[in-house]
């Protein structure tokens, strides 16, 4: 679930990305269909709406990895907290597509938006909740503000990709150069 919503979030909310200016999509519908494709690769198209109700939600969940990237756990927790009241988010054992019981979450109002909501902040609440809190991040490349969540052993992950870590150390690299 944190996949899916690091997926979300880097797909709809502006701002940049490995160094370059990151507008609000044009068409959040298919900006929307790009996150949710990237960990369920079968999944529907959405509608215009949708897409746009999703852009807020992932508005909302961002300034959850803004929050813990500044070392503010207290803001993250009361933005997921405030999620999950608005949301209702209540979990639900369901079988479908073949596949045995799993558990979905589900919002108050049985929309594609509230639906997302609710699961993203179930599972940004099990992550802060849990001994890996502070694994969110947003990275911190020059001219990037993608979010991430660090899955390493180690936990020393502090870029989006691999291409804004390759970024940074060529500029390292560089500069080292003109200093020596
Ligand atoms: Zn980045």
């Amino acid at each position: 679930m944190v996949r899916v919503t690091v997926a979300l979030v880097n797909a709809l909310t502006p701002g940049e990305r490995r160094g370059r200016p990151c507008p609000p999509p044009a068409d959040p519908a298919a900006a929307a269909v790009e996150g949710l494709r990237a960990v369920y690769p079968s999944y529907r198209e959405v509608t215009h709406g949708e897409g746009a109700a999703l852009a807020e939600v992932a508005a909302r969940l961002r300034e959850v990895f803004a929050a813990v990237a500044a070392d503010d756990l207290d803001a993250a927790a009361t933005q997921v907290n405030t999620l999950l009241v608005e949301t209702g988010a209540r979990p639900v054992l369901e079988r479908h597509d073949g596949e045995p019981w799993h558990l979905h979450f589900h919002g108050h109002h049985d929309t594609l938006a509230d639906g997302w909501a609710a699961s993203c902040a179930t599972g940004l609440a099990i992550v802060l909740g849990g001994e890996f809190a502070d694994r969110l991040g947003v990275c911190t490349a020059p001219h990037c503000d993608r979010v991430y969540v660090d899955v390493s052993r180690n936990g020393t992950r502090r870029f989006c990709s691999t291409a804004c870590q390759n970024r940074v150390k060529t500029a390292a690299f560089r500069a080292r150069g003109r200093a020596g």
